[in-house]
Parts: C-alpha cells; structure tokens; sequence
C-alpha cells in the first residue's frame, strides 16, 4: 500500500512576510522575516470597524466604508487586468486572503514588523502567506503600501494559475503589477518608474538567453547585487515588451518548448518568438529607448460594479480576531495570537474565527475533543463557512487514522470537506484532502477527479501534482503515473523530483500491467 505523500497531521502553519517601506524608490524583499506584533494592545475599541465583500475579495476596515470600497474595487480592478493580459478566462483564488486596512500607522503597528524591538515606522504594508490563508495589511493613509501588496498579490495568482514559470516571468510581471496607481480617479497600470529607467538606462543588458536562464537557485537571484536589481528591471521590461507588442501567445509557445518539450532556451526563443537570440536583445534594448511606453489604463469599459458589494459593520470583537488570525498565522507570534483568541471569546463565546482559530490549533495539537468543541460552536453559529467545514473534516479524517470507528469518521469527514467544496469551490486543499478521504473509502475514480481538481485549481503547488500521481500509482493506473511522475522528476522542489524519479525506477523494474499487483516501494 502506498502512502499517501501529504502528511496531513504535519501541516503546522508556515509563513513568508514581506513588507514595502514608506519612502524609498526599491521596494523591499525579504525572503523570510518574522513577523513580530508592534503593539499588543487590543484594536482601538473607539473606531467602529466595517467589512466589504466584493466578488472576489473581502476587505476589513477601520478607515470608513468609503475607503474600504475603494480598496475593494482596486484589489477587483487588479484582478480583471490580471484576466485581460494574461488571456486567462477564469483565474482561480485557491487559498483564502484577508485583507486588513488600517485608517492610520498606530493601527498598522499592531502587525507591523518590529525593527530593534519596535514597530518600524517606515513599514506601511505587507504580505503574508499563512498556509491555510494569506493575508495582507496596509497602512491606508499612505499609496506607499500598494505596490509590494500588489507585487506579492501578482506572485500568488500567478503561482495558482500557471505551472512552472520561469522566474524573468514571474518577476516581471509581479513588478508590472507593482506600478499600478490611481491618477485622476482612474487606475493605470504599467508606467515606468523612474527609478527602472534610471538604474537600466546606465547599464549594459544581459543577454535575454542568459535572462531567461536564472532560476530560483542561480547565484545571481539570491545575491544582494546590481546584477540582482538589473536581473528584476530587465524582467519587468521583457514584460512590458510582451504585453505591449501582444507577445502572449508566442510566450505561450515558448512555455510549451522550454517546459514540456525541454527544449534548449535559444532554439525555444528562435522558434516561438520568430527571431535569434540576438535580434530579440535589439529589440529590447531599443524597446528600453522609447520614451513612451503603453500604459494600461482602467477605463469605465472596465469598471467594477458596486452594487453586488455586501458592507457590513464589523463588531470589535470580530476585528480583534482578524488580527488574532493574523498574529497566529506567524511562527514566532502564533502564541499570542491563541492568547488573542481567548480574548475574543471572553466578550463573545460565538465568535466565529475565534472559535476556528481555537478550534484548528487544538487540532494541531492532537486535542481532538476540545478542536471539536470549537468547530462545532463556529459552524453552529455559521453554517456556511467552508473552513469551519474544512476543519471539521480535517479533524474526523485525523481521527479515522486511529479511532475503532475508522468507516463513520471517514464518512464524516467525506461528508464536511464535500461541504467545504460546495461551499467554495476553488479551495484546493479541500479537494485535496477530499481526495485522501475517498481513497480511503476506496472509491478510486472519485479521489482520482478530486485530486485533478485540486492540481488544476492550484497549479503551483507541485504536491498536488504529486498526489495525484501517487493516486494512479497506489489504483495501478501506471501509464497516467508515469505521465505525471516524469513531469514531476524536473520540479524544482529536490523532495518530489527525487521522489518521482524513486517511483519511476520502481514502474521500470516491476511488472506493472494493469492486472498485476502494485509494485513493491
Ligand atoms: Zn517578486
């Protein structure tokens, strides 16, 4: 029997943080921070709090109702740009974002990232990536938090909606994104800013072969350099040049040559861009000497429609526990966090993410009566929360591994993450543990389109990929593992690719016809 490689009962929460500082043309990147809690003190009571759903966003704030819409509508507009340039139907949002907007910086400081032991003053917003959610929050008082939010919020569709891109590409685009603005009550994106032009106008290029070429593990990503800058601007310019000379499709092909053909990148250029090498870094460069560069503007044709926004006043408490779901989504502060949530249900036993928050982290912690007295309190008070469900299948498949009851447990469970799904569709990783629910259930077919959904909806993440795979193995369906195993052997996390490579050793060195028996790992 083969095991099933997501390890569910290890998923403590991870994040990444990063944050853009007030002035200051570059935008700063760190890679791994701890997000450390500016002020513990409880959200100021005396300003009322009021929550915006969009179609795809929810916005929690203490700046007004006014502002709260208008950071709905930018984060909607950035999303149908997205749509538009990318030629991607429907992009896909599988993991949830809450996004907090504070009206001031004392606001702000609550999850503002400490610098010396205190609340750096000069941050004014950040992303951060949680596991089960990501956040973001941004100082409202100021445009300077826009552009890393925006950066990072390019990072994230375009690691859930496209396999495997190159890192000029994702960089690129994540900085196209970064200048998007607001300029006469209307948003544009795609301006230049001066510091791009200024650093690239005084260097010499790099080769696009040799542009195209870096990779998360090449030198020159990690290093603190010139080279490192000119590697990002050079990326947002090839960018800008694709968008605007409506390049996407030959990209596309290029995509095609490099990623599934593994075709060298100056044959793959040759042929999908229709020129050598060489004559695509002429074009660049002469692109880089224009003085004017398409900007892409958001007309009225592209307006959002308000009128299906739902504004809600937020109750204090149900603020304070959206920053406790915050605090707690971080490595160091995550105790805090817990403390914060007993906090809230102190003044409201039925508050919902309180309960959640309370309810996961008993979970984790193998408390499985108490992680479901807290999931049964939030999904009684909402009955359609699809992590509230989530959990609550979580919980009953954790059980199931070694409760007597094994067969009601995985029905159970079955039968909240179903739920979950149905609820919010695009939650990847409630297919995905769906998926392990049904394989257990022995219902093959069912696991196999589960876990296909949850590849499809989260493309980025290489694991689902991997599940899936390892489906077809465990149900003898060799030829569909190996498809998948041999694309997983060029992933560029070393665990998997050294793992698909393991299993396809073990399809060449067994018998495995279909009727055969699964081979021996
Ligand atoms: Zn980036």
């Amino acid at each position: 029997m083969c095991s099933y490689p997501f390890d569910s009962g290890g998923d403590a929460p991870w994040f990444r943080i990063r944050y853009a500082k007030v002035r200051g043309a570059s935008v700063i990147r760190i890679s791994s921070l701890a997000v450390v809690i500016a002020c513990l003190g409880s959200v100021n009571q005396a300003q009322e709090w009021t929550s915006v759903r969009s179609p795809h966003f929810v916005v929690s704030t203490d700046a007004g109702e006014k502002r709260c819409r208008e950071v709905a509508v930018r984060f909607e507009q950035m999303r149908l740009v997205f749509e538009k340039l990318l030629s991607n139907d429907k992009l896909t949002s599988p993991v949830p974002l809450q996004i907090l907007a504070f009206r001031n910086s004392k606001g702000f400081s609550q999850i503002a990232p400490l610098r010396n032991g205190k609340p750096d003053p000069g941050i004014v917003g950040v992303f951060q990536t949680g596991g089960d959610m990501n956040f973001i929050a941004l100082d409202v008082s100021t445009e300077a938090g826009f552009p890393v939010v925006f950066h990072e919020y390019a990072h994230s569709v375009l690691h859930a909606n496209f396999r495997r891109l190159p890192l000029w590409f994702d960089e690129g685009v994540a900085m196209y994104y970064e200048t998007a603005k607001t300029v006469q009550g209307h948003a544009q994106i795609g301006g230049t800013p001066k510091y791009l032009d200024t650093f690239l106008y005084h260097r010499a290029l790099m080769p696009v072969v040799e542009l195209f070429g870096v990779t998360n593990d090449a030198k020159i990503y990690g290093e603190n350099s010139e080279r490192r800058q000119l590697f990002y601007d050079q990326s947002w310019v090839v960018v800008h040049y694709l968008f605007d000379k409506q390049k996407m499709a030959d990209f596309g092909k290029y995509m095609e040559l490099t990623a599934n053909q593994h075709k060298p990148i100056p044959e793959a250029i040759e042929a999908a861009f229709h020129m050598t090498p060489k004559k695509f870094d002429d074009e660049i460069a002469s692109y880089l000497n224009l003085s004017l560069r398409q900007v892409f503007v958001i007309d009225e044709s592209m307006s959002i429609d308000e009128s299906s926004f739902v504004i809600q006043p937020l109750d204090p408490a149900d603020a304070e526990a959206l920053i406790a779901n915050m605090h707690w989504h971080s490595t160091d502060h995550h105790e805090k966090g817990l403390e914060e949530y007993k906090e809230v249900l102190s003044k409201n036993l039925n508050q919902v993410d309180a309960n959640l928050g309370l309810g996961y982290a008993a979970l984790l912690s193998k408390n499985y009566d108490e992680a479901e007295t807290c999931l049964r309190k939030a999904a009684s008070v909402d009955k359609k929360n699809a992590r509230c469900q989530f959990l609550l299948g979580i919980l009953q498949l954790r059980r199931s591994s070694t409760d007597e009851n094994k067969q009601d447990l995985l029905v159970d469970a079955w039968n909240h993450l179903k739920a979950a799904t149905t609820i919010s569709p695009e939650l990847a990783e409630a297919h995905s543990e769906l998926a392990y629910a049904l394989s257990k259930l022995g219902d093959k077919d069912g696991a196999i389109k589960e876990a296909t959904t949850a590849a499809r909806l989260n493309q980025g993440n290489e694991r689902y990929f991997l599940n899936l795979a390892e489906l077809y193995f465990e149900f003898k369906k060799y030829e569909q593992a190996k498809t998948v195993f041999e694309q997983l052997t060029s992933s560029t996390d070393r665990k998997i690719a050294a793992l698909a490579n393991q299993r396809l050793e073990t399809l060449k060195t067994s018998d495995v016809s279909p009727n055969s028996t699964a081979p021996k790992q």
